[in-house]
């Protein structure tokens, strides 16, 4: 195997006993109706790390109606921006205060490095304390130009009850994109985390009842997408669904969702590039492609799983991002200086290595990696930083998430060829260009098909920035301003406020 920069298994304090997830619905915590339950074992180490209420259609028509009753109740749905933003804010210190027990659930379920786990806890706390800013300010607008006696007001109340589900990459990261705007804008949820990932979610539910959330406003059901999701998204009482998770699914809920018209939010898979032009500041670059194709181990909507290099500077980008990938520190999560982790199953390992596979029988050339490896002293499953080279447009690693720690490297001669390659895709959730030169960066941006550019950087992100995809990424838009808006309803409200109608029938 490649000389590789691979961090043994740590003597790291794992909880002797799982950790209990129950359902959270008008409330209480309570065990499934069905009184099952299932076990989570850690992708790394291999142990039990939690054990969770197997919810079924019961549980999830329980929280609904909870659900429906605190919305229509107006225990939260009517009361002030302001109170509204302090619990919020509550919250963010609560989950400040919890980030090391929080982090360390999060790491052994998911198998990401508990440096990251740490990052995107505390990194959530902002983006509670942001939402509780747009609580106070959001506002409609007034029309006073309608003509004599005419007022228009445009008023934005909360959609209602708000499904959530979420996936197993960024389990509690990817809720707080959610959950904190659905409530700031008056919205009461349900929540299904992945089956995968479920302590994190329910751990925040124990921080709402301490912040003072009222009872039913935020329920959380535990459970898989067959049996609890389905029901969330086809139920009369639900108003809206958002969802972040792989495309097939997001096609199938949208279709479920169809039934009853709810609105449907969708961030889903993408196959995003990172455009290398041949003024680029190529060491800044390689370092970025580094990054955007190992964080989260590639198990990442943003991973920048293919580069579009120009032919030129192809060879002097493959050799630096190679030597870096030797440096990145893949191994125990457990440890700080880890910066890669596990990979999330053993199906899906199978199938990264499958897409790595067919590549090779169709002509591309491995420079790095290729394989699963294991780490010293861990049972659980990891794979090399893999780059591939002579990848070609039609080949599957060059169109499809692969999902893993996995580079494609594609070569063009010509910005139309850059553009035409980065839009040659089903997705476009990012892209990102590399260029010294300000005009062809804001060429590319301009007509890159994305919800994001990046120039001469990759995955910087701002709780004031909204982000989504567009194609086959998904609909709608988490975060900022705009991601507060998908959970409002619009009314209009036209009001004469004089005495000087005609009246339409005529007098007599
Ligand atoms: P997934 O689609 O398999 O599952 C996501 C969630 O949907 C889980 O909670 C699952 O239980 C539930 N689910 C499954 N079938 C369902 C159904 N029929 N009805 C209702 N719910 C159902 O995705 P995953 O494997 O957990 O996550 C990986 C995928 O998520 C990747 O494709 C990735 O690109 C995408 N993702 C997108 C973003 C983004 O912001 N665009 C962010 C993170 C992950």
């Amino acid at each position: 195997m490649t000389e590789l920069n691979l961090i043994s298994a740590v003597d790291a304090a794992i909880p002797a006993e799982p950790f209990i997830c129950r359902h959270l619905i008008a409330g209480e915590w309570r065990d499934s109706a069905s009184g099952e339950t299932y076990d989570r074992m850690s992708p790394a180490h291999g142990c039990l790390v939690s054990r969770a209420a197997l919810g079924a259609e019961a549980d999830a028509e329980a929280a609904i109606v909870a659900a429906r009753e605190a919305f229509d109740s107006g225990v939260w749905s009517r009361i002030s921006g302001k109170e509204r933003a302090t619990i919020l804010l509550r919250v963010a210190d609560l989950i400040e205060g919890n980030v090391e027990r929080m982090a360390l659930l999060e790491t052994l379920e998911s198998g990401k490095p508990i440096s990251q786990s740490r990052a995107e806890v505390s990194g959530a706390a902002d983006l509670w304390r942001y939402a509780a800013s747009l609580a106070r300010t959001m506002h409609g607008d007034s029309h006073n130009t309608l003509g004599p006696d005419m007022l228009g007001v445009v008023v934005k109340d909360p959609i209602g009850v708000v499904s959530m589900i979420t996936p197993w990459n960024f389990p509690f990261w990817i809720l707080s994109q959610k959950l904190p705007f659905a409530l700031a804008a008056g919205c009461t949820t349900v929540i299904k985390p992945s089956e995968l990932t479920p302590s994190t979610t329910v751990m925040l539910g124990e921080l709402l009842f301490e912040a003072g959330m009222p009872a039913g406003v935020v329920n959380i059901v535990l459970g898989y997408g067959a049996s609890v999701g389905s029901v969330m998204t086809t139920h009369e009482a639900v108003d809206m669904v958002t969802f972040t998770g792989s495309t097939a699914v997001g096609k199938a809920i949208s279709a479920a969702a169809s039934s009853t018209l709810k609105k449907v939010a969708l961030e889903l898979g993408g196959k995003n590039p990172q455009v290398v032009f041949p003024d680029a500041d190529i060491e800044s670059a390689a370092d970025a492609i580094t990054f955007g194709v190992y964080f989260n181990t590639g198990q990442c909507c943003n991973s920048s799983s293919r580069i579009i290099v120009h032919e030129d500077i192809v060879d002097e980008v493959v050799e630096r991002v190679v030597e870096l990938s030797k440096r990145v520190a893949f191994g125990d999560p457990l440890d700080p200086r880890t910066q890669v982790g596990a990979i999330i199953s053993v199906q899906h390992q199978g199938k990264i290595d499958d897409y790595v596979r067919a590549a090779v029988t169709e002509g591309a050339e491995i420079a790095l990696g290729g394989g699963p490896m294991t780490v010293p002293g861990l049972e659980g499953q990891f794979y090399q930083p893999t780059v591939v080279r002579g990848v070609s447009p039609e080949m599957a690693i060059a169109r499809e998430e692969v999902f893993g720690p996995v580079l494609s490297v594609l070569t063009f001669r010509t910005m139309d060829e850059a553009v035409a390659l980065t839009n040659d895709a089903s997705y476009g959730l990012s892209a990102g260009v590399w260029s010294e030169n300000v005009h062809t960066c804001l060429e590319f941006s301009t007509r890159a098909q994305a919800g994001t550019v990046w120039t001469n950087t990759w995955m910087d992100g701002f709780p004031e920035l909204s982000f989504g995809g567009v194609k086959q990424s998904g609909q709608g838009r988490e975060i900022g301003r705009y991601g507060l808006e998908e959970f409002f309803e619009i009314k209009t409200l036209v009001m004469r406020i004089g005495r000087t109608r005609e009246p339409w029938v005529r007098p007599e």
